[in-house]
């Protein structure tokens, strides 16, 4: 009987022992949901903060796609900066032969072209600048002594190669979805295709090349001639704008 008594006894104190440590684990519930509840609530805008400051880290690199990878039209654009900046400079010295050979109209057409490659120069290096690249100052080697009309013909040979290139820098810049690259490259080709119309022009007419009274959409460096235009055919740049060369 005795040691039935103390096993008896033994069991409800065993109960009694569980019983509270039941209770207290429940009394203890809502203090252990409010813990879970500030870890959580401190967690969440920890790990999206985190996430923000990968994302913005991803969004410096400068040139690169969604996977880190250096887009191509990057380097498109550093080269065409650098073709751009060159033929400016070329333009300009081949002004300043035609004015020495007295061919006045040549002379006013290089300075048009001139102007326009130098507004193409500053948009791309713009644009360039805005993805956080640095444009490279492209290294002028030596100009070809010739004459005014050679370099009307060299001018278009020129001409004619960028806009096949700009064509494929175009089709590039679209398939890595780098919009405004396409946009310039779009507009640079079609005042280039102005540039070559109006060099072939100059070719073609020889010596009664007319002179015209240019001007220039200073968006897009497309070339006005006489035709009398109420905006930009390449942006939509309104005739007010134009700047007179
Ligand atoms: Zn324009």
């Amino acid at each position: 009987m005795e040691i039935a008594a103390f096993l008896q006894e033994q069991l409800i104190e065993r109960y009694r022992i569980s019983s509270l440590i039941l209770e207290g684990y429940i009394m203890k519930a809502p203090a252990r949901f409010l813990h879970f509840v500030v870890v959580i609530a401190l967690l969440v805008p920890m790990m999206l903060w985190f996430s923000s400051c990968q994302k913005k880290e991803e969004a410096k690199q400068p040139g690169t796609s969604a996977t880190g990878q250096k887009l191509v039209t990057i380097d498109n654009l550093q080269r065409a900066y650098g073709a751009e900046s060159k033929r400016a400079l070329w333009y300009d010295r081949f002004s300043r032969q035609a004015m020495k050979e007295n061919l006045g109209d040549i002379a006013v057409l290089f300075r048009a072209l001139s102007r326009s490659e130098k507004v193409h120069a500053e948009a791309v290096a713009k644009l360039l600048k805005s993805k956080g690249v640095e444009p490279i100052a492209p290294t002028i080697d030596s100009i070809p002594p010739g004459k005014a009309k050679q370099y009307l013909k060299l001018s278009l040979s020129n001409e004619n190669l960028e806009q096949n290139m700009y064509l494929a820098d175009t089709a590039k810049a679209r398939e890595e979805n780098f919009t405004e690259a396409a946009e310039w490259f779009r507009r640079a080709l079609e005042a280039d295709a102005r540039h070559g119309r109006l060099l072939k022009k100059a070719i073609e007419l020889e010596t009664n090349f007319a002179r015209l009274p240019y001007e220039m959409c200073p968006e897009c460096g497309y070339i006005v001639g006489s035709d009398k235009l109420e905006e930009c055919p390449v942006c939509k740049t309104k005739k007010d704008k134009f700047q007179k060369i």
